[in-house]
């Protein structure tokens, strides 16, 4: 078994986008921006934006923290994305997610303008990607196309198992692993809840991608010898021997699987690093977007 470390992976590319910043600042061009909103005191999206912010400065971006409380209303927001809409200074903004109850987070993507929304969450954005045209890729799926490149994985004519189809992860890695791309022309599964026979289908699985939330839900069984294994899963479980009193579980049980499959992620340290690199990658890309 060899690890797929994002890590590392995640790593060289912000390497590459630092030498990208310095090329710009020779020429006299603009630094990236990008600005993060973030509502509410939630500790898992505390830890997320951090780790944006902290990229940011890793690369040479600059970055904006935006910090709103929890009761602000869903009109108040709005206004805050408008005004970072009509902000020439920032290139690409996100709003984290999950957005307290009172707030509908489809209104807030959809007010977003397509050409800063560096999550690849609009429709516009999610559009182009169906259409194979260029648009900001969401982040989480464009990181494993990204560890499968870097790492030299073959994807093409594989069968690859994706469980879970959330808007974010599952169904846009489904579209963009079967289209007829580098890092594409497979034959995808899309797993759910519904799903009957999962046992039967993940263990037929060149490729198994887990992107459900429940920890070390996909045990050995339900791996094929020699498969590929991507968990997404991060789930915060309680653990007493850490002194913060939890740790970071993903979807897979990754002692047992490991031993049976010929790649696998880490969880903390595998697809998490690469959604951040793909956030930064998709910023840089901002600056073509809107002609800076
Ligand atoms: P989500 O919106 O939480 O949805 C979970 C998906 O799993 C749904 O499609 C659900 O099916 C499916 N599911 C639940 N129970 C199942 C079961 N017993 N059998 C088969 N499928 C089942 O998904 P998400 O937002 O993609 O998040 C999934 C996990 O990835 C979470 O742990 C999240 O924290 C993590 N995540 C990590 C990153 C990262 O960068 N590392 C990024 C995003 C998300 P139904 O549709 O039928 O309900």
């Amino acid at each position: 078994m060899q690890l797929l470390d994002g890590k590392a992976t995640s790593q060289s590319i912000k390497l590459e986008l630092a030498q990208a910043v310095e090329k710009r600042k020779k020429e006299g061009k603009k630094i990236p921006h990008l600005a993060a909103v973030l509502v509410g005191e939630d500790g898992g999206s505390l830890t997320y934006v951090g780790a944006k912010v902290k990229a940011c400065e890793e690369i040479g971006f600059k970055s904006t923290l935006i910090r709103l409380k929890s009761d602000i209303t869903e009109f108040e927001l709005l206004t805050v994305v408008e005004d970072l809409n009509n902000d020439d200074e920032i290139d690409g903004f996100i709003v984290q997610l999950p957005l307290p109850k009172h707030i509908d987070e489809n209104t807030i993507t959809l007010a977003i303008a397509s050409k800063k929304d560096v999550d690849g969450f609009h429709p516009i954005n999610l559009g182009r990607m169906m259409l194979g045209l260029p648009g900001f890729l969401p982040a989480t799926p464009a990181g494993i196309l990204q560890l499968l490149k870097r790492n030299n994985i073959e994807t093409s004519g594989k069968h690859c198992v994706i469980v879970g189809r959330s808007n974010i992860v599952g169904t846009p890695l489904s579209v963009l692993l079967s289209r007829n791309t580098p890092v594409g022309n497979c034959t995808v599964t899309l797993a759910h809840s519904r799903t009957k026979n999962l046992v039967e289908i993940c263990k037929q699985a060149d490729i198994l991608v887990a992107a459900i939330g429940r920890p070390a839900f996909i045990t050995a069984e339900m791996v094929k010898e020699g498969a590929i294994v991507i968990d997404v899963g991060t789930t915060r479980v309680e653990d007493a021997s850490r002194e913060r009193g939890w740790r970071l579980s993903g979807d897979v049980d990754f002692k047992n699987v490991a031993e049976k499959c010929s790649f696998i992620t880490p969880v903390p340290g595998g697809v998490g690093p690469m959604t951040i690199a793909s956030l930064m990658i998709n910023t840089l890309e901002a600056m073509d977007f809107n002609g800076k």
